[in-house]
């Protein structure tokens, strides 16, 4: 069978500045800011990670190859999605420090060949959910495709980024003089009511058309597509005294921005610091590059074998070491405190919130837990808990996926935010950067377990 080569182009990526401002922590959200506008899918998310790793002078590591590491820094790619970065301090290193978080977030997928004639004066496209949004935030706003093609060139078939940096659709709603009843609870159906109008029942251009232009390419040289809507609304900060920070995936990309910074701010220290970026946390991790795949666990054989370590000294590796599992977390309500435990109530710019759940949902028990806080107090960042009322299910995230393939101590953590999964979601302007200073004293410091008890 041939082989495939992949060739990453970023098309044109856009920058969206926000205002000028002069404080440190408005810094920090313009550059967050600017990272979610720069990332529309799991794609470019994965490569602007990648892109920030070559720039501090991390070398890429291929899976095709068989590699040879010292102490240094490294990162290894699987899909372009999803991205695992390492800091080896000195090859005898005791385990792994580790934080995880993902790229993905919810929206609609676009399918191959889209267009369909709509009420004989409209092209719109056929879509399938990704992931579980709230699909009522999708209608009425400016919306564009981003995602990447496969092409033929010289060839070979080779990989595109793909971003049509433009406001080129929109979901209309219904008026409310033909749907008396939407305000009482109606229900979207993708199959109908979430197909984005493109254009006019005339018009000469087409999405393949618009992805090739993107792209590079011509039209005909496009093989397949792994194309996504994405809102175009730019992420703002406000609120009386601009405590507030709003945009399209917040989850989990603040969490995303927060790590990568961390880890790239830490101190060497005797343990291994590992970032990972996952793809598919939306829709349950189980692919080839999600949390539930070998990804992490390859990744860290692969590198104790380069280092001539045994496989039972990769064992008493992970015995000393510790994860992060870092997803957004709810913060209490404004209009409906009642979907809060009655006194775990996460507060917007409260700090990072540890998500417990009996049933495991979250991998949070009193040890990472313990670990986790006692990190947070050294770097003067504040926690908060969240548990699920005790009569509500909650959601679940990567830590119970990820351990499963690699077992260690994990907590489960996030930042506060409200509206999660609509595609315009609020968090609190100073809890990025108390995830930042969380990350950095993480990726610093070393996780010991004794006979009598852990050192962090
Ligand atoms: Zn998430």
């Amino acid at each position: 069978m041939e082989t495939l080569y992949y060739i990453c182009a970023v098309i044109s990526i856009q920058y969206i500045r926000t205002e000028e401002k002069e404080t440190k922590m408005d810094t920090v959200n313009r550059k967050l800011l600017d990272f979610i506008a720069e990332s529309p899918t799991a794609f470019h998310a994965a490569h602007n990670v990648a892109k920030a790793l070559d720039e501090a002078g991390y070398t890429r590591l291929y899976e095709d190859e068989s590699w040879r590491v010292g102490s240094g820094k490294y990162y290894v790619m699987r899909n372009s999605s999803s991205v695992i970065a390492l800091n080896i301090p000195k090859t005898e290193f005791r385990g792994f420090m580790m934080m995880a978080a993902h790229s993905d977030s919810p929206s609609f997928k676009i399918k191959e060949y889209p267009e369909d004639r709509a009420a004989g004066q409209y092209v719109r496209l056929n879509t399938e959910r990704y992931g579980g949004m709230i699909a009522s935030t999708w209608l009425d706003r400016p919306l564009s495709a981003a995602g990447r093609v496969m092409v033929r060139e010289n060839g070979r078939i080779a990989e595109k980024l793909v971003n049509i940096e433009r406001d080129l659709m929109m979901i209309p709603s219904v008026a409310i003089h033909m749907e008396r009843g939407v305000n009482d609870g109606k229900k979207f159906d993708p199959n109908t009511d979430m197909l984005p109008v493109i254009s006019a029942a005339d018009a000469k251009n087409s999405l393949r058309a618009l992805a090739a232009e993107s792209a590079g390419v011509s039209e005909d040289d496009i093989l397949s597509t792994d194309l996504f809507l994405y809102p175009r609304t730019p992420g703002t900060v406000w609120g009386a005294d601009e405590e507030f920070v709003s945009s399209p995936r917040l989850d989990d990309l603040q969490c995303v921005f927060a790590c990568l910074n961390g880890f790239l701010g830490a101190k060497p220290a005797e343990s291994a610091a590992v970032l990972c970026v996952f793809d598919n946390e939306e829709v349950g991790s189980g692919t080839k590059q999600g949390a539930d795949s070998t990804f992490l666990e390859d990744t860290l054989v692969r590198v104790c074998e380069a280092l001539g370590r045994s496989g039972a000294e990769y064992r008493a590796a992970l015995n000393q070491s510790f994860m992060v599992s870092a997803d957004n977390a709810h913060a209490v309500h404004p209009n409906h405190p009642e979907f809060a435990d009655r006194i775990d109530r996460p507060a917007i710019n409260g700090g990072i919130v540890i998500k417990f759940n009996a049933n495991q949902k979250y991998t949070t028990d009193s040890v990472s837990a313990a670990v986790f806080a006692e990190l947070c107090r050294d770097a003067g960042v504040p926690v908060q808990r969240f548990t699920n009322r005790a009569d509500m299910p909650g959601g679940s995230t990567l830590g119970n996926i990820s351990s499963a393939h690699v077992s260690v101590d994990t907590v489960d953590i996030g930042l506060p935010q409200l509206a999660m999964h609509s595609c315009y979601e609020t968090a609190g302007a100073r809890d990025t950067e108390y995830l930042i200073r969380a990350a950095r004293e993480l990726f610093s410091r070393s996780f010991r377990r004794g006979r009598n008890g852990m050192e962090i």
